[in-house]
C-alpha cells in the first residue's frame, strides 16, 4: 500500500478507538483532539495526515521544527511543541507558529519563555509537565511540587497556563498506566480549588498510541499519537523523553 492509503487508514483507526473509548467512558468524542506527534516523520507523511483532516501537530526537538516547518506553513493547522525545551533553542522556537508548549516544567524555563515573549508584546498558551510514573530519569515536575510551580508561573504576564500533560508509564499493566492519568486528572481537581489567578487548566494532554483508551476513560482532553498513524520510529523514546539523550543516539 501507497503512504498515503496506510497514513489515512491508520487515522480512521485511531478516531475509532477514540470514539470506542467514549462511548465507554460516557464522553462526547469531540471532548477529545487528537494531536499529531510527528517527530522523525517527514513532510510529506506529515501532509498527508494534515490533508485527511488532523489538525494540530506536535514536535519534540527544535531542530526538526526548522527543518520542516517552513514546509507545512502553507497547509492550515496548528504547530504545539511537547518535548524537552532548552531555553537556549526557546529563540529559534518562537521564529515559527507555535501556539502552545505542553513540556513546561521548571520555572526558570518558564521565566526565559516569558522574557522572549515579552520582547514582541506576544502571549502564549503552555502546559505544565509532570511526571506521573516516578521514573527519575523522566522530565516534569514532581506532583507534590506541581501546584507551587503553576502559582510561581501564574505571576508572569506573558505565558498562560492552560493545561497539563503527562507520559504515562511504559507497562503492559493498565493500572499502573492508570494511575498516572488518575494522578494528573487529581492535580487538575486539586489547581481548579486552589482558584489560581491567571491559571486554567481546562486541557488534560495524556495518552499516547499504546494507551489512548486509558487516558480517555480517565479525562484526557488531547490524546498525542504519532505510532499508531506513522509507523515505528528509528530513533529508541528514551531519545526525546530521558535525561540520557546521549548514551541513546549513537
Ligand atoms: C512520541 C510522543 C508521543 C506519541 O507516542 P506514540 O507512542 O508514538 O503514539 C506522545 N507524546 C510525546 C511527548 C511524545 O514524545
Amino acid at each position: 500500500m501507497e503512504d498515503q492509503q496506510i497514513i489515512i487508514r491508520n487515522i480512521e483507526a485511531v478516531q475509532r478507538r477514540i470514539e470506542k473509548a467514549c462511548v465507554k467512558a460516557g464522553r462526547c468524542p469531540n471532548e477529545v483532539t487528537l494531536l499529531l506527534a510527528t517527530k522523525t516523520v517527514p513532510v510529506e507523511k506529515i501532509l498527508i495526515a494534515l490533508e485527511s483532516g488532523c489538525g494540530i501537530i506536535a514536535e519534540n526537538k527544535v531542530q526538526e521544527v526548522r527543518e520542516k516547518y517552513t514546509s507545512l506553513a502553507h497547509s492550515p493547522h496548528v504547530n504545539h511543541f511537547i518535548g524537552h525545551l532548552q531555553s537556549n533553542k526557546i529563540k529559534d522556537l518562537l521564529k515559527y507558529n507555535i501556539s502552545c508548549i505542553q513540556s513546561i516544567d521548571n520555572f526558570e524555563l518558564a521565566e526565559k519563555l516569558d522574557q522572549r515573549l515579552s520582547i514582541t508584546d506576544r502571549k502564549m498558551n503552555i502546559y505544565i509537565q509532570v511526571n506521573t510514573s516516578d521514573e527519575e530519569s523522566k522530565y516534569g515536575v514532581h506532583p507534590a511540587e506541581a501546584l507551587s510551580l503553576i502559582r510561581q508561573i501564574s505571576l508572569l504576564k506573558n505565558v498562560q497556563i492552560t493545561g497539563l500533560m503527562t507520559i504515562g508509564i511504559l507497562s503492559n499493566e493498565s493500572e499502573k498506566v492508570r494511575t498516572c492519568f488518575k494522578l494528573l486528572k487529581n492535580l487538575q481537581k486539586q489547581i481548579i480549588e486552589a482558584n489560581i489567578p491567571n491559571v486554567s487548566v481546562r486541557e488534560l494532554s495524556m495518552g499516547m498510541s499504546g494507551d489512548l483508551e486509558i487516558a480517555i476513560e480517565e479525562g484526557a482532553t488531547t490524546i498525542r499519537v504519532g505510532t499508531a498513524i506513522f509507523g515505528q520510529r528509528p530513533t529508541p523514546d528514551s531519545y526525546y523523553w530521558t535525561e540520557y539523550e546521549s548514551h541513546n543516539t549513537q
